[in-house]
């Protein structure tokens, strides 16, 4: 039977078999293959996938195998099935795909996407340098040369993945290695269907971390990896004191002062996959040094400043002045330059320019945004060297219209904390984004199908999230049109004047997804005054509007930006070319956050609404990263938020299974009279042969079966199990 393999008689391995489907059921039938390590479930050709953590022996050579070219009830639901049949699609039909991986932090996300990637290496293994035409020599240069490609193609796609890891991952409360950036990668392939380049695009790191981490939570990898694994002589060039992890206040703000065991090892896979990409050694050095210039920009501290009568302006410790001259040796910048644009800037107007020294508040909020918006830019850098490598290794000499995609989507789920603000709102947003993509192409391949098998098309109930998508990203009048809007009028504005606008102009256009305490004063949901809550298709999420304006804003001064720009270090001054800028301009103010947010994600819709997708969702078992452990509670929650009651519905449109008449037939043949027998008589067609036996078995009524030109439709399960049991009857 479809989805229910025989080597998989452990609960239901696909939800699409259930005649009624809830929540419960759901969380039930998971955890009951949970316990007997049966991580894997289809909803149809989604996949759920339950982390273990344990390694179970699941992504051996044997499995891989085992998944090759196989159809889906061929084998009991496995993540190669989802890289074989995404390869297969491309390979055969010629059709980009994409797989969307989503889940809560910690369900297996990432690990997901490595195991995809190591399938989709290791197949390109067994095809690549398929005969070529020519001689028989020249057959095996360019095989050869092909052969070497690929293997560089997949080695800086497997090797890259520590070095953007120990940038953009972290250690925190829901998981040890924690990506905080959204990743999407595509792996082109060429006419053969061998992985001949490919690239990555990154959304919105969580570059708050860089100063700011949670109780029990670390910084981001790369600092502990340098300190535990950069050899005494490299530390000390560097300028990076040899005593613990306290004396950087930046690495220990969420209390957790510790190296971990790997760390170490770690740094030496990071500085093999800069070698692997192709790091000059002046890469590497601006690389290690910048990272280093910002581990030090947290120990920088102010005092007030003797000569200022007014007694508000700071100026920079004495004691850390040893401290900045080291800090300007390693940005390569002039150390007065340094100086300056840490305790002062300059306001330019249209007609003069003067400098305002800073206060206490204001010299430590721009110590902080420049260690973040130091860190973010050699974040970009880093993925754009690994782009670069990508782009030199593919092989696209003739057959550039050819290649085809396959791209990985892993990036943060649905979220929802105690406290909600600017980066779970962006976060939120681009999971409705996703969802309506969601919809929209499987309704579309459904549609598309039915078309094909001649069947017709059914219209299906379905909650269509399209208004809440445009309650946030509507020209001028959506929540991120209205931050901006709020952002650039003149004065001093609160987070509440947002709030205050946003509730003005659902006022006067009511919205069922929008609220506040102003709107439904008798609303205890929203505790506060700057609570406001959006009603979301995976539920109702109350956000706080503290710092929205500052977030969305994301203001760094243009005198850090001309001052890195001016670094004798090309590669730091190549990341801030807005520095070039005059001094004495006017500058016009950089796009907000939350519009490039929205610009990076519609174009990533753009890009998917193009290919076939594949789903992943991720579920994990519980909270304390334990193996064997599985919190129905938990579990639940996730089920909701992922929408898997919602996407067994779409994704089964009005017919529960389809089974392709061969199939059927080869099943089921023995059902028929013995008359008929050998069936299907010869020169009988498929469709007439599975009719026959159906209507011996009185299930062909058009309630329960439809005939599509190369598939039989059935519309509930309790169909197939009735022929099931006619075929143990037999
Ligand atoms: P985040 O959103 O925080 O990045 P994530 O969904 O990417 O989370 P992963 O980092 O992939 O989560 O997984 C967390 C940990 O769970 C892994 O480090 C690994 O220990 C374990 N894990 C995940 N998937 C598997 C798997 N299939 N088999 C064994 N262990 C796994
Ligand atoms: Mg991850």
């Amino acid at each position: 039977m479809e989805g229910q393999s025989n080597e998989d008689r452990v609960g239901i391995s696909d939800f699409i078999l259930y005649d009624t489907l809830t929540n419960e059921d759901i969380v039930e039938n998971l955890q009951e293959r949970f316990a007997k390590n049966k991580i894997y479930t289809y909803i149809g050709e989604i996949l759920v996938s339950v982390n273990p953590y344990r390694d179970l022996q699941l992504y051996t050579e044997k499995y891989i195998a085992d998944y090759r070219n196989r159809e889906r009830y061929e084998r009991p639901p496995h993540i190669y099935w989802v890289a074989d049949t995404a390869h297969k699609t491309l390979a055969r039909f010629g059709q980009d795909t994409c797989i969307l991986i989503s889940g809560e932090s910690g369900s297996g996300k990432t690990e997901a996407s490595k195991v995809i990637l190591q399938y989709l290496a290791h197949n390109a293994a067994f095809g690549a340098g398929a005969a070529p035409a020519g001689s028989r020599q020249s057959r095996s240069i360019d095989r050869q040369r092909v052969r070497a490609q690929v293997d560089r193609v997949a080695e800086i796609l497997i090797q890259s993945t520590s070095l953007l890891e120990a940038y953009g991952n972290a250690q925190t409360t829901r998981n040890d290695n924690s990506s905080r950036f959204g990743k999407y990668m595509d792996i082109m392939f060429d006419f053969k269907g061998d992985p001949a380049g490919g690239s990555m695009r990154n959304y919105l790191l969580e570059k708050s971390r860089v100063v700011h981490q949670q109780a029990g939570e670390r910084n981001f990898h790369i600092f502990y990896q340098m300190l535990a694994g950069l050899p005494e002589t490299e530390r000390k060039r560097l300028g990076l004191p040899q005593g613990s992890l306290r004396d950087f206040a930046y690495l220990v703000q969420g209390g957790c002062a510790a190296l971990g065991k790997e760390d170490a090892a770690n740094f030496r896979k990071v500085t093999q996959a800069m070698d692997s990409v192709q790091f000059s050694s002046d890469e590497k050095d601006s690389c290690l040094r910048v990272t280093a210039a910002v581990m030090l920009l947290g120990n920088m501290e102010y005092e007030a400043d003797p000569e200022d009568r007014s007694n508000s302006s700071v100026r920079v410790k004495s004691s850390c002045r040893q401290a900045v001259a080291q800090l300007a040796g390693l940005l390569r910048v002039p150390p007065d330059g340094l100086v300056k644009a840490l305790t002062s800037r300059r306001i330019v107007t249209a007609s003069d320019s003067v400098d305002k020294a800073y206060d206490l508040p204001q010299a430590t909020y721009a110590r902080d945004a420049l260690a973040k918006a130091i860190y973010d830019r050699l974040f970009n850098f880093v993925f754009e060297k690994v782009n670069s490598a990508l782009a030199a290794a593919g092989h696209f000499d003739s057959d550039g219209d050819k290649r085809r995609a396959i791209g990985i989507l892993d990036i943060y789920g649905f979220e929802i904390f105690e406290i909600n603000s600017f980066e779970q709102f962006c976060i939120n947003y681009c999971n409705e984004r996703l969802q309506q993509l969601f919809i929209e192409l499987i309704l579309k391949q459904e549609q598309e199908e039915y078309e094909r098998e001649g069947i017709q098309w059914e219209h299906i109930q379905y909650f269509n999230n399209e208004p809440i998508c445009e309650l946030i990203d509507r020209p001028t009048s959506g929540l991120f049109a209205l931050l901006d809007e709020t952002c650039l009028r003149p004065g001093q504005l609160t987070d509440r004047e947002f709030l205050a606008r946003c509730e003005r102009e659902f006022q006067q256009r009511p919205s069922p997804h929008f609220d506040s305490r102003k709107l439904s004063p008798a609303d205890k949901a929203m505790q506060h005054e700057r609570d406001f809550r959006i009603t979301h298709y995976a539920g109702a999420v109350v956000y706080s509007v503290e710092n929205f304006l500052d977030k969305n804003k994301d203001t760094l001064y243009q005198d850090f930006k001309r001052l890195l720009y001016s670094s004798s270090d090309r590669h730091l001054s190549s990341q801030w070319p807005e520095g070039a800028e005059a001094a004495n301009r006017v500058q016009k103010r950089p796009p907000s956050a939350g519009l490039l947010f929205k610009q990076s994600i519609q174009a990533l819709v753009q890009r998917l609404a193009g290919m076939r997708p594949h789903y992943v969702r991720c579920l994990k078992p519980n909270g304390s990263k334990q193996p064997g452990s599985f919190d129905s509670r938990l579990v639940e929650h996730q089920a909701r938020y992922l929408n898997l009651l919602e996407s067994a519905r779409v994704r089964r449109a009005g017919f529960a299974l389809r089974l392709p008449y061969p199939y059927f037939l080869q099943r089921y043949k023995l059902c028929d009279s013995p008359a008929v027998w050998p069936h299907p008589p010869p020169g009988m067609p498929p469709r007439d042969a599975a009719r026959s036996i159906l209507a011996r078995l009185q299930l062909d009524s058009e309630d329960r079966v439809r005939y599509g030109v190369s598939k039989l439709f059935v519309r509930h399960a309790r169909t197939v199990f009735a022929l099931e049991q006619a075929r143990v009857r037999a």
